[in-house]
């Protein structure tokens, strides 16, 4: 199929026992899941026979998993023990993700906190993250995904056209890729809607990073209007973005291939609704 559509799921109590379960009820084709608390910095050793069921039923249904690293993560802090603790949790999450045979890690772009200069905190970004982009020399290593933010703060990366300068610190590494946010690029002042708003703005990203780095879509409609640089994630359909605006981003040749997953509200009605009808639009 063109896109694999499905969720982030809940794994308390197993990846694969509650994780996939639930993905099998909301008919899930990707999943993405937690490894650790993401509003914390414990980093929880996996269960090795859950590991491997997770695993193994993935493979068998077909379903690609992916990653969340934990919010915390902001390696343009300038505080020494967040910085240090960002390596220590993105480390552990790029593991974790190798051990359960997840595609790739999303990690947030983050912002220059304490009022230092923008190119300061980026270079902090090539201190930290490169190298640990440099550690991915396994065949079964996860690609790591940068997911651009609202906008909100001192964020390093909202625009299409903040991937450039990130990308570059980190040398275009062929590890690295891209999580594409709809909400969060719309919160940031893209309008996907009408007949060529999703275009343009993949074809900018596109035109920053090249082609092949979009690996994986956050597909989440916004509370918000366009630009209001507001977090706050819509079921599909029913947001300031629209379906329309997910019925081009599915025709867009740089979405061929790419999975879709939802991080909206609702419970298990509202994410069994959004699936179908991401379902509905890409067929
Ligand atoms: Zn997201």
């Amino acid at each position: 199929m063109r896109n694999p559509v499905g969720g982030h799921v809940p794994v308390a109590g197993g990846l694969a026992k509650v994780g996939l379960g639930y993905a099998r009820e909301l008919g899930a084709e990707t999943v993405q899941v937690f490894v650790a608390n993401p509003r914390g910095w414990a980093t929880p050793p996996g269960n090795p026979a859950e590991d491997e069921r997770f695993r193994a039923e993935c493979a068998a249904e077909s379903i690609s998993a992916w990653v969340h690293a934990p919010y915390l993560i902001n390696f343009g802090s300038h505080t020494e023990a967040t910085a240090e603790k960002s390596v220590e949790s993105m480390r552990h999450s790029l593991r974790r993700g190798r051990e359960i045979g997840a595609k790739g890690v999303v990690v947030h772009t983050g912002s220059a906190t304490g009022g230092r200069p923008r190119a300061e905190a980026l270079a902090q970004v090539r201190e930290l993250l490169l190298p640990l982009l440099d550690e991915l020399t396994h065949d079964d290593d996860p690609d790591l995904l940068l997911e651009s933010t609202a906008g909100q703060g001192f964020s390093l990366c909202s625009r299409a056209e903040d991937f450039g300068p990130y990308f570059d610190v980190l040398d275009r590494h062929p590890k690295l890729g891209i999580c594409l946010d709809t909400c969060h690029i719309f919160a940031a002042g893209h309008d996907l809607t009408g007949p060529h708003g999703a275009a343009q703005t993949l074809d900018q990203l596109v035109a920053t990073v090249g082609e092949g780095r979009l690996k994986l879509i956050h597909a989440n409609d916004s509370q918000d209007v366009v630009g209001a640089r507001k977090d706050r994630h819509a079921n599909i359909g029913v947001g300031h973005i629209g379906e329309d605006a997910f019925r081009n981003l599915l025709r867009h040749p740089a979405t061929a291939g790419v999975p879709l997953i939802i991080e909206t509200p609702g419970g298990t009605a509202g994410h069994l609704a959004d699936v179908e009808l991401l379902k509905k639009l890409r067929d």
